[in-house]
């Protein structure tokens, strides 16, 4: 039986993802709780009720559990025993499998090697011998990461010889490790799919994604990347669904070679920023598929409404928390803002974002840049 409106539907998480899953629940008519250490966190700001309690505190979490029919998570560090614990009281999609590879690069990239998804060359590293054997067996360029808890490029550098291994090494000490092979890719793209409690899965149009200092800054949608590309991005977001029994959304992200070939670089079991544009430019966005997914509902479509769409995100500066230029996007009939309610624009926190959409590319890229232009934190 699906879950219908009315229902409560909890959250391990607050931020900005949680905000927008809110969004697309309320509207829908269900009740939302969201677990976040910060009161008034983004999600709390627009769902019934908040939680105020630190992401591993598991009274907290079994509270939650037993006020909800079912739960999601918005972030992938999430414990996975916390989830195994709740998951006795109530339902938490995408479930405890895809949080525990998403939460471990080596074990990530192991899986895609499992799957024949192509993956760049990689070994795990935990010793000075193992720093060795890697040089020796995947050589450099290369990129030296940590396992766990690394985002937006924190916890890796790339690395060229020895002496930059050694110092990359020291600077990463005591954690697991993962020298790759640096991929000379020509283009970053994700793909946000979801998956439903029967098994069907959906799969949005590839995002093309221009990250600046490792902060995703622009997706421009459709990718502008051939059609066997284009396919194999699908396939390889359709395999992992199904391998890691995924209930809910979550987005791949990739690399697409000179020869067009697709490589997986990493998975995120939840929505995903690159992902937004799916709010006005969809029939059906990544969150209230996220919603209908979990509450056992029919999936809605993921194709586009419009031909194309650009997103840019919004970070703030440290220079103020007042976001001028908005009048002067609002003045563009195709333009969408969304801003996540976080008091303070610290220098690269993530704010807010703007979508446009229409019909070509290139106008709308030269357009946002405009909008983009004008927005100042003041
Ligand atoms: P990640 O945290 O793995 O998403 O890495 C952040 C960014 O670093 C990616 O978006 C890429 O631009 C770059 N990067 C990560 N891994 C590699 C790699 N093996 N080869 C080349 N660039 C990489």
């Amino acid at each position: 039986m699906p879950l219908l409106p009315g229902t409560t539907i909890g959250m391990l998480g607050g931020g900005q993802l949680g905000r927008m899953f809110g969004y697309a629940a309320k509207r829908l008519g269900y009740n939302v709780i969201t677990l976040d250490p910060t009161p008034t966190c983004p999600m709390a700001q627009v769902v019934d009720e908040q939680i105020v309690a630190a992401y591993d505190d598991v009274n907290a979490a079994k509270e939650l559990a037993k006020r909800c029919q079912v739960i999601s998570y918005e972030f992938e560090n999430v414990a996975v025993k916390l989830v195994d614990t709740i998951t006795a009281t109530t339902p938490v999609y995408p479930g405890a499998k895809a949080l525990a590879v998403s939460q471990h690069r080596w074990r990530e990239k192991d899986l895609f090697k499992k799957c024949s998804i192509p993956v760049t060359p990689f070994y795990q590293v935990a010793t000075e011998t193992d720093l060795e054997q890697a040089e020796k067996t995947i050589g450099y360029p290369a990129v030296l990461k940590t396992c766990q808890f690394g985002y937006d490029g924190k916890g890796q550098y790339v690395i060229n010889n020895t002496n930059e291994a050694k110092t990359a090494f020291t600077k990463l000490n005591k954690q697991e490790l993962i020298w790759e092979k640096k991929v000379d890719f020509v283009k970053e793209i994700s793909v946000i799919c979801v998956r439903g409690q029967n098994g069907e899965t959906v799969t949005y149009p590839v995002s093309e994604n221009i990250h600046v200092n490792n902060i995703l800054d622009i997706t421009i949608v459709p990718a502008r990347i051939s059609k066997s590309s284009t396919q194999q991005a699908h396939d390889i977001a359709k395999m992992i669904a199904k391998e890691l029994d995924i209930i809910g959304t979550f987005c791949v992200e990739l690399f697409v070679l000179a020869d067009g070939t697709v490589m997986a670089n990493e998975i995120a079991p939840r929505p995903h920023n690159s992902g937004h544009y799916s709010i006005e430019a969809c029939y059906c966005s990544q969150f209230e598929n996220q919603l209908r997914a979990i509450c056992g509902l029919p999936l809605g479509s993921p194709d586009l409404r419009y031909g194309t769409a650009v997103m840019i995100n919004i970070l703030g500066t440290g220079t103020g928390n007042t976001l001028s230029g908005v009048d002067q996007l609002m003045n563009n009939k195709n333009a969408y803002l969304h801003l996540y309610g976080k008091a303070e624009a610290k220098a690269a926190r993530k704010m807010g974002h703007f979508t446009v959409i229409g019909d070509d590319i290139e106008t709308l890229l030269q357009q946002a840049q405009e909008i983009r232009k004008n927005l100042k934190w003041v």
